[in-house]
């Protein structure tokens, strides 16, 4: 028992030697939002994408990375959805994170973790944020480390903001909202999501930009107007 635990601390293949040599585009890949579970098949096929001499690794937002061939990528993606996997969009554009609800026997919310991943996944920010739906208060899935946390309980959701992710100042967000229904969680994102891209500087995290205007009237309004 543990005797692999540090025999390859240096990996032989990363996405920086692949670019040496040649273009390589890194892939974010998953069974789903909710779903963490790989079949045989989707891991045969990724195994067969990436070759001998690919990179492949996880990363902290429950992703695979991959590495694949820059001029081969479309072909690839459509190869990794043909068996139901997904894949992350990149850039400056709401990225979505869920629990996995307990594997499937708590999914009091995930019609509404899909109804927000359908309005909300891709959609511009002004830099990348991570919308992190958790099922039950236990959070288990750390809902509050992420830009905006939701964490589901009685048809409603308590909302947290301004987590820094990492650094030496990493913190959980702070409580911003408590029970925001899930008739109105839609549109207090979006108002949310308003307020950062007309307010916020070029490319500034939504933490520090939440940070920097906490104090600011809008943040109050928006509360008040989706108190039910
Ligand atoms: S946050 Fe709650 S619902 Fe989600 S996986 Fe954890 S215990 Fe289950």
């Amino acid at each position: 028992m543990g005797r692999n635990a540090f025999t390859k601390n240096v990996p032989e293949h990363t996405f920086a030697t692949l670019n040496k040599e040649s273009s390589y585009t890194r892939l974010a890949i998953s069974p789903g939002v909710i779903n963490k579970h790989y079949t045989p098949a989707q891991l045969q096929k990724i195994a067969e994408i990436v070759g001998e001499d690919g990179a492949i690794k996880y990363s902290a937002s429950y992703y695979l990375l991959i590495s694949v061939p820059t001029e081969k990528r479309l072909e690839i993606c459509q190869q990794l959805e043909d068996v139901g996997l997904y894949i992350a969009q990149q850039g400056a554009v709401v990225d979505m994170k869920a629990c996995d609800f307990c594997d499937g026997e708590k999914m009091e919310a995930a019609a509404i973790t899909e109804a927000l991943y359908k309005t909300f996944v891709g959609q511009a920010v002004r830099n990348r944020l991570r919308l992190n739906v958790n099922g039950c208060a236990s959070a288990c899935y750390n809902a509050m480390y992420d830009d905006i946390g939701l964490v589901y309980q009685q048809d409603s959701f308590d909302v947290y903001v301004g987590a820094i992710p990492m650094g030496r100042h990493a913190q959980a967000g702070k409580l911003f909202a408590k029970n925001v229904s899930v008739e109105n969680i839609e549109a207090f994102l979006q108002e949310m999501l308003h307020i950062y891209n007309e307010f916020a500087r070029e490319n500034e995290p939504f933490h520090r930009f939440f940070k920097r205007t906490k104090a600011e009237a809008f943040w109050a309004n928006l509360r008040v107007s989706h108190m039910d």
